[in-house]
């Protein structure tokens, strides 16, 4: 059954005149719910008890219920959350991001999940290990937001879908759940404040280059040529990077959002200068920022990242060359490798995935 979290202004006042309700009852839910962030149809004390009870048989509240948070308040916390068939996903608040953001900031980041697991199984990522389980619902998606909130006790003010899974592969989803992020009358975020990682689904590309919102968007592209990059994301052999650069031409046409280009060192793999070069000349004529990502370690994979001093020679590289480039090589702020990394381990104890000897891969 759906959660009510899930459902669209829209929905919502259409399900309550179908139940013989009054049409500015919808208001008062979307209010508790949205605004006023309850956790409990208890809690909406204008609503008749008859109608709390008919909302609590039709719609679950919330479609995730919190199982754990690692870290505290002024460091990076993980979420943990169960979903209705025993699945679980996570979400990763970070207090500030100046790797995306500038330099000192007291925004809140928060890394949103798409999917449980992931079909396209990079060789650096955690969330493909174990393959793919399903989409996540609109509920469950923009539910994310609403429960960091709720447990955070702060507003969330940066969006990235950088989580587990896919987004453009779980577009329709995606964007009733950014519908309820963006909407007045839900969480109303703005859209520039919203961006999604994808691993390069250039048809979802092109799709979403025509969507009315401003959306930013990032390239996980690990590789500036195709050689290179399919030795780490399987997806380059559906869509080599000249047909992505088509795509990212097309988007930049559509949108006047900065592109990024993210960009995870790999010692031995995709960290020579010469990539560093190519890699220039991409994000310059894609007036693209590059987002450098030192590898964080996945247990069950065996790469390693590069030393800082490669890492700061790769970033120089595309400085000298006139782009943009961010590059962090302190630990425990690698927000991106996190996700995906909680909800394997959890699985895995509780037998829903098997332990997976992933060397072979
Ligand atoms: N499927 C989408 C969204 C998932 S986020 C996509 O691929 O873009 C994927 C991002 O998480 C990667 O681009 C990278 O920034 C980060 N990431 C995943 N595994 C990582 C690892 N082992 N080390 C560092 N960053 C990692
Ligand atoms: Fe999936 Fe993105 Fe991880 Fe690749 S990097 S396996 S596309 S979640």
């Amino acid at each position: 059954m759906p959660a009510l979290t899930g459902q669209s202004p829209e929905a919502l006042a259409a399900w309550l005149a179908d139940h013989g309700e009054p049409a500015f009852r919808a208001g008062q839910i979307l209010e508790w719910v949205w605004k006023k962030k309850v956790t409990s149809y208890d809690a909406m004390t204008n609503l008749p008890a008859a109608l709390r009870e008919k909302l609590a048989a039709h719609f679950p509240l919330t479609a995730l219920t919190h199982t754990t948070t690692q870290g505290s308040a002024d460091t990076t916390r993980k979420f943990l959350f169960k979903l209705h068939d025993g699945r679980y996903v996570e979400s990763v608040l970070i207090p500030a991001n100046p790797a995306l953001y500038g330099e000192t900031s007291d925004r809140r980041t928060l890394c949103v999940s798409s999917q449980v697991g992931c079909a396209y199984g990079c060789k650096f990522c955690a969330s493909g290990l174990a393959g793919f389980t399903r989409h996540l619902d609109p509920a469950e998606i923009a539910g994310q937001v609403l429960a960091a909130e709720q447990l955070s006790g702060q507003r969330v003010d940066n969006l990235v879908f950088m989580g587990m899974g896919e987004p453009l592969a779980n577009l329709e989803n995606l964007l009733a759940a950014i519908q309820l992020i963006t909407g007045p009358k839900t969480l109303h975020l703005g859209a520039r404040h919203l961006t999604l990682s994808t691993s390069g689904l250039v048809p979802q590309i092109r799709q979403l280059a025509e969507h009315p919102q401003q959306i930013r968007l990032a390239i996980s592209l690990h590789g500036a040529t195709d050689d290179v990059r399919q030795q780490i994301m399987p997806i380059n052999k559906k869509w080599p990077v000249a047909e992505l650069f088509d795509a990212l031409d097309y988007w930049n046409s559509r949108k006047n959002q900065k592109l990024t280009l993210e960009y995870i060192l790999i010692h031995g793999i995709n960290d020579d200068l010469e990539q560093a070069a190519i890699l220039a000349r991409h994000a310059r004529r894609l007036h693209a920022k590059v987002n450098l990502i030192p590898y964080n370690t996945v247990e069950g994979l065996d790469w390693v990242r590069p030393s800082d001093t490669r890492c700061r020679a790769f970033r120089d590289v595309l400085k000298n060359a006139g782009v943009s480039a961010t590059l962090r090589l302190e630990k425990g702020h690698d927000i991106d490798a996190a996700c995906g990394q909680l909800r394997l381990k959890q699985e895995t104890t509780e037998g829903l995935i098997a332990p997976a000897p992933i060397k072979a891969r």
